[in-house]
């Protein structure tokens, strides 16, 4: 904030998830000093961490297993301007797909586009006929340039006439990480965007970034630390209730707890939902925004914890899973924690993406069936305790022909950030990061 801003002109962010921290340093970087309001008693939103007793020992947990990309260029540029060392937050392996039973595809630690020719030769499992597909496809797309020159459809469409094991193996698995469908109903286009930033893009944008320390202490607890060192204020505990929307886009306001707070520009960096209620009933021109947000649906992502004995190791740190609903496996990836994070040894998270069956289960029984479907296909013993935690509104559908709001409202000084916000992405923390610096953008210097 310069001098001349005072508390009724400085920008308000709602929400202190990875696109409300995002936008908050952009502003600070831009000469404000923005406040920051969260209703939860912690920051970092879908993308957190916390303690929970696991087995005999409590453990350091995130609400879900996350992966990142080595393409995440905005979030590891933000966590390195507040202070995280990227290079030990992380282990960095190059993108592959490995399934319990041998059949591996993993990209070369090689320039583009040998890193994925590589890939090919060195495959295991694929067929004569697979990897020439997978060749004919990957060039054919690499030559669109990505586009999907249709009309938005489902994803399916892309891979028709493509190899049935080819899909089940490589592109259903992959759509369903990323954008947490099945490919009958993912956006073709935000699945074709997503290849082209990770696959299509150089090999170290591809890479996979686990982290090695908890969610929360990757990017939030830093964000808040740096934020209010600079002159940001943040503040918990604080639900926005209301907007009042000035008329000549100053002198907005917001209502927490009953308390008044005036804002020179608000940026609602929240998940749809939340943006539409807070957006309806203010001014006849947020409407048609607030009815959009409100038609976006959410898909759940479970995430199981279980804890083994000391030095328990997978094959490999990320291993791809078979699910089949059927018979009770509905695990579609198993991550080997304590691999290279001496605080995790022993602990293996498994991560089911979208809706399925596994939805009927209660906590126990979910554990119970994801431990039995490991020790069918990792040979595993009973665990020693587990956890299972299912966000049930992780992620928006990307559904074709979604529609979501520009994040530049159509009244001056407002603006949304995060998943909500139109975007090419789905939702992910580098498309939520990116938001929030588009917001902060958006709204300039002081
Ligand atoms: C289980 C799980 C696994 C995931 N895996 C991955 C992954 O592997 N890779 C990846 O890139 N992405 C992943 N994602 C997606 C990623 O976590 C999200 O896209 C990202 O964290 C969203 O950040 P955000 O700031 O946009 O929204 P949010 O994190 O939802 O932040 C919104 C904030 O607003 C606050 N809030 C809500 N209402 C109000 C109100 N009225 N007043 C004040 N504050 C309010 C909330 O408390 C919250 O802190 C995953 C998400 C989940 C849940």
């Amino acid at each position: 904030m310069t001098a001349a801003q005072t508390s009724a002109m400085r920008p308000v962010v709602v929400g202190a998830g990875w696109s409300g921290l995002a936008c908050a340093i952009s502003l600070v970087l831009r000469g404000h000093r923005p406040l920051v309001l969260d209703a939860a008693p912690h920051a970092g939103g879908r993308a957190r961490s916390f303690t929970h007793a696991l087995g005999s020992a409590p453990v350091e947990l995130d609400n879900g297993q996350h992966l990142l990309l080595g393409g995440y260029r905005a979030t590891l540029d933000l966590m390195q301007t507040v202070g995280v060392d990227c290079t030990s937050a992380f282990t960095r392996s190059p993108f592959a797909l490995t399934y319990p039973d041998g059949w591996r595809l993993a990209a070369a630690d090689l320039p583009a586009p040998l890193h994925l020719a590589a890939a090919l030769l060195g495959a295991r499992g694929p067929t004569l006929a697979e990897r020439w597909s997978l060749t004919r496809w990957s060039l054919r797309h690499a030559r669109s340039g990505w586009r999907y020159h249709a009309a938005d459809g489902p994803a399916a469409a892309l891979f028709a006439g493509e190899p049935a094991g080819l899909v089940r193996r490589l592109w259903r698995p992959l759509c369903l990480a990323a954008l947490n469908v099945e490919l009958e109903d993912a956006s073709a286009h935000i699945l074709l965007n997503v290849l082209r930033d990770s696959l299509g893009a150089r090999a170290r944008d591809s890479a996979l970034l686990v982290p090695r320390i908890g969610l929360s202490r990757l990017f939030p607890e830093a964000a808040i630390a740096w934020l209010t060192a600079h002159g940001a204020e943040v503040r918990l505990h604080s639900t926005v209730t209301a907007l009042e929307v000035g008329d000549s886009g100053a002198g907005h306001a917001l209502c927490v707890r009953g308390e008044r707070l005036a804002a020179g520009s608000i940026v609602l960096a929240l998940p749809a939902d939340r943006a539409a209620d807070l957006l309806a009933n203010v001014n006849a021109a947020l409407e048609p925004a607030s009815q959009m947000l409100r038609a976006v649906r959410f898909a759940p992502i479970a995430t199981v914890y279980l804890r083994y004995a000391a030095g328990t190791r997978l094959t490999y740190p990320v291993l791809t899973l078979q699910d089949d609903p059927r018979q009770g496996h509905h695990g579609q990836w198993a991550f080997d924690r304590g691999a290279r994070d001496p605080a995790m040894d022993g602990i293996v998270s498994v991560v089911i993406s979208g809706e399925g069956p596994y939805r009927a289960l209660d906590r126990d029984a979910l554990g119970q069936t994801i431990a039995l479907q490991l020790r069918s296909a990792l040979g595993l013993p009973a665990p020693l305790g587990y956890t299972a935690i299912t966000e049930k509104h992780a992620t928006i559908v990307p559904a074709p022909g979604l529609r979501r709001p520009d994040a530049v409202l159509p009244v001056a000084g407002l603006y949304l950030a995060g998943d909500a916000a139109d975007s090419p992405y789905p939702s992910t923390i580098e498309g939520s990061v990116r938001s929030g610096i588009a917001a902060a953008a958006a709204i300039g210097p002081p």
